[in-house]
């Protein structure tokens, strides 16, 4: 498709209150799949341009749909099982047992046998468009950019960081990676292409211009009180002032919800004994002291993060890696190919050796950059920060020296913006805590997970775009069924709406 504009962020104009029919909280990359959707991009099941989907038993299925919108073969919990109950049998496919299956069937309908075939991957969906189902929203976002946690970076890691996924598994239906690739290089982009983190916050923030839906898309704009009312929901929004546009706080009312927040938001803070680290003090001598010869860097964590921070060091920078290892389940970097993931499978080498090490000793190698210690503790730091205290996991107690902490053992999202009347609803009680288990069970039996309530995105527990569409397709279903009104009731929507005009509350 043809990009249709190039506006990436949106400004709400201020004034008190609003009224739409629904928002969508967060900017990434399901909240813009979901606003596609709802400007009246419809899916339907194609098994004419590349021929049937490879899986027969879906074919057969999604057949009886005929030339019907998706929404209708995913209209209910009760649908899209009959879609997928084969899924865990199926012979002809390999199917995720992770995954949602309502988000396993809308990833092999978009790229069929993606993880098998290379190139092969042709979407059985046919996209139309259709005004008359067009739903008034917004997509809300406090991150700068469309993009959500694509366009943030609170882990201060190399913006050239290539990522886990390959560009199509981070493509959006409308405009994909390839299509922005071309526009931007005038080449062909390569099969296995993994992008940098840049990259793919640049494709982000481009898609909304690309597929006509910027007018809708608002970002570094904050969502801090949502509340169920008599006829929907008030949501509270801050915008922060900027250079260009003083701050601004206004309220939207509306009828549906959706929750796009994902669950990346916040880092996970270090303990208290690592506060002489991160006093502000103590890392203006150290970047003092780092320009004269960089002193050993301490990171720790065991995940793609900490793994992160150690690519984007120098390759002079000494490194003293604190993590977690368990025989059993050693790091989520054990996974990474040595041809797929060079840099993460040679960091899980070393963490690897340092293990062995650690458990049988062996005679001292030549002096390396990099210092691994598995299940160690630091159990002091000097008040200056500068010195740190190491218990290993074979008991001994080691003294370093370090300049900065980069601690990097998780993060996770926040449900704080909504009510508590809202959060006992949705059965989240730390809601500022929330992982990929928090919504899990309450999604699994039915995304919607409170009337006029969806879930999208990370917050279902799924954490990759691939395995984003279904949540999406379902919501937008459930928002446009619940607009498809008897003829009379809409006459007397039409009065009502003049009326709330006439009052100043303006309807998109
Ligand atoms: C370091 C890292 C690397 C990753 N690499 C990959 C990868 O290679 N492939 C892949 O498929 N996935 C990857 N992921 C997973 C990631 O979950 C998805 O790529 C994707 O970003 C999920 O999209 P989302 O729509 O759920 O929301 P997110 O992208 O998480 O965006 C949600 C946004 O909502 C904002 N928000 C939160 N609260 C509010 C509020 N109250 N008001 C307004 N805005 C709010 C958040 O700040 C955030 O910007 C990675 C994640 C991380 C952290």
């Amino acid at each position: 498709m043809a990009p249709r504009g190039s506006t990436s962020s949106n400004h709400i104009p201020p004034g008190d209150v609003k009224c739409t029919d629904t928002v969508i909280v967060g900017n990434g990359p399901s909240a813009l799949f979901l606003s596609y959707l709802l400007h009246g991009n419809i899916p339907t099941y194609d098994s004419v341009t590349h021929g049937p989907h490879p899986d027969p038993v879906l074919h057969a299925k999604l057949s009886r749909y005929g030339n019907r919108p998706l929404f209708d073969a995913t209209g209910s919990a009760r649908a899209y099982e009959a879609l997928t109950e084969h899924f865990h049998a199926a012979t002809y496919m390999s199917y995720s047992n992770q995954a949602l299956p309502l988000n396993v069937l809308l990833d092999t309908l978009v790229r069929p046998g993606a993880d098998t075939e290379v190139g092969g991957a042709e979407s059985r969906l046919k996209w139309s468009f259709d005004e008359r189902r067009r739903i008034g929203h917004v997509v809300l976002g406090s991150a700068k950019e469309a993009g959500g946690q694509w366009s943030e970076d609170p882990t201060s890691t190399s913006w050239d960081i290539e990522t886990l996924s390959y560009a199509e598994m981070l493509s959006l239906p409308g405009y994909s990676f390839r299509e922005h690739y071309r526009r931007e290089h005038g080449k062909v982009m390569s099969h296995f292409n993994r992008p940098t983190r840049r990259e793919v916050a640049n494709y982000y923030s481009a898609y909304p211009g690309a597929v006509g839906i910027a007018s809708e898309v608002f970002s570094s704009v904050y969502v801090h009180r949502i509340n169920r009312t008599q006829s929907g929901f008030s949501v509270k929004v801050y915008r922060k002032p900027a250079p260009s546009r003083p701050q601004c706080e206004y309220t939207i009312h509306c009828k549906h919800l959706v929750l796009a927040t994902g669950i990346f938001t916040n880092v996970v803070p270090p303990p208290p004994i690592f506060l002489p680290l991160l006093n502000p003090a103590n890392n203006t001598l150290s970047q003092q002291q780092q320009r004269a010869k960089p002193l050993p860097l301490l990171v720790v964590g065991s995940g793609f993060t900490a793994a992160d921070v150690i690519i984007s060091t120098q390759p002079n920078q000494k490194i003293i890696h604190i993590f977690k290892w368990n025989t059993t389940r050693p790091s989520p970097l054990k996974g990474c190919h040595p041809q797929a993931y060079p840099e993460y499978a040679s960091i899980y080498r070393r963490m690897k050796q340092s293990a062995a090490d650690s458990t049988s000793p062996t005679l001292p190698t030549a002096p390396s950059n990099y210092e691994g210690f598995p299940n160690a503790q630091v159990i002091a730091v000097s008040g200056d920060g500068r010195a740190i205290r190491i218990l290993t996991a074979d008991g001994d107690v080691l003294e370093r020296t370090i300049g900065t902490l980069r601690y990097c053992v998780g993060r996770r999202g926040g449900l704080e913006y909504l009510s508590a009347e809202l959060r006992k609803a949705v059965g989240v009680l730390d809601a500022g805590w929330v992982s990929a288990d928090t919504l899990r069970r309450r999604v699994e039996a039915d995304p919607e997970i409170t009337k006029n309530v969806w879930v999208v995105g990370s917050l279902t527990g799924d954490s990759l775009v691939r395995y984003a569409f279904g949540g999406c397709v379902y919501a937008a279903g459930g928002i446009m069924a619940d607009q498809e009104i008897p003829q009379d009731e809409l006459v007397m929507q039409e009065a009502t709406a003049a009326g709330r005009r006439r009052s100043g509350c303006v309807v998109s």
